[in-house]
């Protein structure tokens, strides 16, 4: 996995000075080499000052400081020279138009899916990326390549960064997508400090539980154990995504080891069956396809950020046993594989699905078909809205649905040009985020990321701030770092739950790129 490049289009202070650095220490041999034998050949074999034109004193003197200048450089930072010379890239990048992209088309979607399996088409790079208006993919992965303006960021020039899951996998670049996308210095504190309670309630096998206190490090120092007794690899799951949203794998980060253990887990514990990967593990209750979901994110996430083949393996099993768990008549998915569908359920599956598709996994683009028509039932006002069980007679909306439905219908396709997604959008401006619903806010807040504009502004403002307000300071103790639960969704999962679905939410500058974007950032691997 190739770094971060710089390129040279802006002269912010650090990255110009470096990138220009080199230039001059290479090519001073062959400037300097002429002027000196011109100027001795002039005035004879004895090197004579006074007599050289005023012109070569000052060309020299001049040459003479910026190899002084070069030389302190590399024997100074040694490190930058070196990441110059392998990571410079060509900088004459054309001037591409907005790339507004999706995973399929969502018209005519059928009220059934086609049993005919026989018409199902491979999702693969060059293949099924649909686009609406002219586009330049310029991809080398067949993830979409945006621009962001970095100009404007002290420091950070041009970074380019590689695809949809890359703005984190850099320091640097998470620190220029927080600021771009309205982060600030608190938020990124919050992620650090939660992260750090996550890795203090690892268990002694590698996993997480919901029943995080007992953990050995903690001994029921933190309250609000979740009820789900026996789930470590949906825990799991939900850890690992809080840690790779912020960049963190196996094989870079600072939490090498709590990521590695944590993967290890999952591929332990997963059931290879003539369905696909199950990471279900023992399903006591209504968990069984969130668990799958969860833990298939993490694994695709995890295989699109490293060069792990047996992770990407493990991806491509847990992404066929969703596949085959999908109901063939509403296209949805719910607690049993097969199930009609539910909202909450389809969310996380459709999540999964695009992880994978970010994973470059090749599967059925027949399966987004199934989703679209889910969704087309879900449907309240058009779209704009969406109920929990489309199949429950007089089915009203709710607002978390709306916010999972909405995220999966821009995953699916509609852009800022369709009226109701623009109406559902509004409609959560107008909500504002939920003081107690973490379920609902980790939604809307990445519907609205994608968004963008003065709604994103909105609402990140008090998302953020109120996320920062929220999490449990040093002075608390073990509980440093996690935030209470206040969700009625949270009693199952607990704070476990509730931390890694804050986490989250404010790595939501850099987790993912906004996908509407019309910015001017350079995305590469
Ligand atoms: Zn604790």
């Amino acid at each position: 996995m190739s770094t971060e490049s710089l390129n040279r289009q802006s002269a912010p202070p650090v990255p110009a000075a470096a990138v220009s650095a080199p230039k001059p220490a290479a090519a001073p041999p062959a400037k300097l080499a002429p002027s000196i034998a011109q100027t001795m050949l002039r005035n004879g074999p004895t090197f004579n000052v006074r007599r050289m034109p005023y012109v070569t004193m000052a060309s020299l003197a001049l040459h003479a400081l910026v190899l002084g200048a070069c030389t302190f450089i590399v024997m100074k930072h040694p490190q930058i020279v070196e990441e110059i010379f392998t990571t410079v890239t060509d900088t004459e990048e054309p001037n591409e138009p907005i790339v507004e992209q999706s995973m399929v088309q969502p018209e005519d979607a059928p009220k059934e899916i086609p049993q005919d399996s026989s018409v199902s088409q491979t999702v693969s790079s060059n293949l099924q990326f649909e686009t609406k208006g002219p586009i330049d993919l310029n991809v080398s992965d067949g993830i979409p390549q945006l621009e962001a303006d970095t100009s404007g960021l002290p420091g950070i020039a041009g970074i380019k960064i590689g695809s949809e899951t890359s703005g984190r996998m850099s320091a640097q670049a998470r620190k220029m997508m927080a600021q771009k996308y309205g982060g600030n210095t608190a938020s990124e504190a919050a992620v650090a400090s939660g992260m750090k309670w996550l890795s203090n309630h690892q268990m002694a096998n590698g996993s997480w539980s919901f029943e995080h206190s007992k953990c050995p490090d903690c001994k029921g120092q933190c309250s609000q154990d979740g009820s789900l007794k026996d789930c470590p690899t949906g825990a799991t799951g939900f850890a690992l995504l809080a840690f790779l949203g912020g960049g963190h794998t196996h094989q870079k980060g600072d939490y090498q080891k709590n990521v590695k253990r944590g993967i290890e887990f999952l591929l332990k514990t997963a059931e290879q069956t003539p369905a696909g990967l199950d990471l279900r593990g023992k399903v006591t209750s209504n968990e069984g396809m969130y668990v799958q979901g969860l833990c298939t994110i993490a694994l695709c996430e995890c295989a699109a950020m490293t060069t792990d083949t047996r992770v990407k393996k493990a991806a491509e099993g847990a992404i066929d046993f969703i596949i085959k768990a999908q109901n063939p008549k509403d296209g949805g998915w719910r607690y049993t594989p097969g199930q009609a569908g539910d909202t909450s359920v389809v969310g996380w599956q459709v999540m999964a699905l695009k992880s994978g598709f970010n994973a470059k996994i090749k599967f059925p683009t027949q399966v987004f078909k199934g989703a679209e028509n889910y969704l087309k039932l879900a449907s309240i006002e058009g779209g704009s809205k969406y109920t929990y069980d489309p199949a429950t007679e007089g089915a009203q909306a709710s607002d978390t649905m709306t916010a999972v439905g909405l995220l999966c219908r821009m995953y699916l396709g509609w852009d800022h040009k369709n009226k109701k997604l623009a109406d559902g959008v509004e409609y959560l401006d107008k909500h504002k985020p939920s003081p107690n619903s973490m379920y609902f806010n980790y939604y809307a807040t990445q519907v609205l990321h994608h968004w963008g504009g003065e709604e994103w502004t909105r609402w990140n403002d008090v998302m953020r701030d109120q996320l920062v307000r929220t999490q449990h300071p040093l002075k608390d103790g073990h509980l440093a770092g996690s935030w209470d639960v206040a969700d009625p969704h949270g009693g199952a999962a607990g704070r476990l739950y509730m931390t890694c679905l804050s986490v989250m939410t404010l790595e939501v500058y850099y987790r993912h790129l906004p996908m509407y974007s019309r910015d001017k950032i350079k995305v590469e691997f």
